[in-house]
């Protein structure tokens, strides 16, 4: 992910994830309480504090940061306001505050069965879901249910699914920090709501979005993750999987992507999610 800001840029992937993580930072994010506890909700400092929090290796001019944290305000209170997904999905059509609304063709929030008892999250739409405006429409998608249907999910039964941005980057570029933060208090709101009884994070930039952490996709999958954050009575069920378009590039790692998927069988069977028979 590069960051550019004015003449400076930063575009090794160690640069990068320091400067994703000052981000973090100067948004409130307590980073050593999020090493130890997932997204636990961050105590958000008093707006002197924050003035004075270290920025990003290229320092946003103080009008850039305060564009973004009325952004991020704003997406907080539309965000707490919705008091369904229905509510929530139509404060996403309203929000103004990310810049990438202005390329895309649609508004991109799910797919699925609002209630379903199983959460997905991707990453940002591409090319296909930008036209139809649904999530994971593409090969990547098409991919994604064939690897649901093995354990009987499916969007028409038992699964909703979303991303952590809700509009096509131009070009299918990264998100930038000021996007993804821009997005997240609807994502948040969105888990919060349904409280599903499984959450699936899709790809690294999904999973370290949601759970505030900067780790390889790999050491996060394959294993049974607890997601708390205030506002939830109790802390959901989470795992991470490969990317489905990553399994496109790296078809060799479709045997970790199915022993992921026999986990989720078993965790499923455990949770008592009716799922559709294999025929
Ligand atoms: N990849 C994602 O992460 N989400 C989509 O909706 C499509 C592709």
């Amino acid at each position: 992910m590069a960051l550019m800001n004015g003449s400076e840029t930063t575009s090794s992937p160690q640069a990068a994830a320091r400067a994703l993580l000052a981000f973090w930072r100067a948004a409130g994010v307590d980073m050593d309480e999020a090493e130890a506890v997932y997204a636990a909700s961050p105590a958000r400092p008093a707006p002197a504090a924050r003035a004075a929090a270290p920025v990003i290796a290229a320092k946003p001019t103080p009008k850039a940061r305060s564009k973004a944290s009325s952004a991020v305000d704003g997406a907080m209170a539309l965000a707490k306001a919705a008091q369904s997904v229905a509510e929530l999905r139509a404060a996403v059509q309203s929000f103004e505050g990310c810049a990438l609304k202005a390329t895309a063709r649609n508004t991109v929030f799910s797919d699925g069965i609002d209630d379903a008892p199983v959460l997905i999250i991707g990453e940002a739409p591409g090319k296909d879901e930008d036209e139809q405006g649904k999530p994971f429409v593409g090969r990547a998608g098409q991919l994604l249910d064939r690897m649901l249907a093995t354990i009987g999910l499916s969007r028409q039964s038992n699964i909703m699914i979303s991303n952590t941005i809700y509009w096509r980057p131009p070009g299918n570029r990264d998100p930038t920090p000021g996007e993804i933060l821009a997005c997240l208090p609807f994502v948040e709101r969105l888990i919060e709501l349904k409280q599903p009884k499984l959450l699936i994070l899709a790809g690294k930039a999904s999973a370290n979005t949601v759970l505030k952490r900067d780790e390889a996709v790999t050491r996060l999958r394959g294993r049974r993750l607890s997601y708390t954050r205030e506002g939830l009575t109790i802390p959901v069920n989470t795992m991470v999987m490969l990317h489905p378009a990553y399994l496109m590039r790296q078809p060799q790692q479709k045997r970790l992507a199915w022993a992921d998927l026999l986990l989720t069988e078993t965790w499923l069977d455990e949770l008592g999610v009716a799922r559709v028979p294999q025929s």
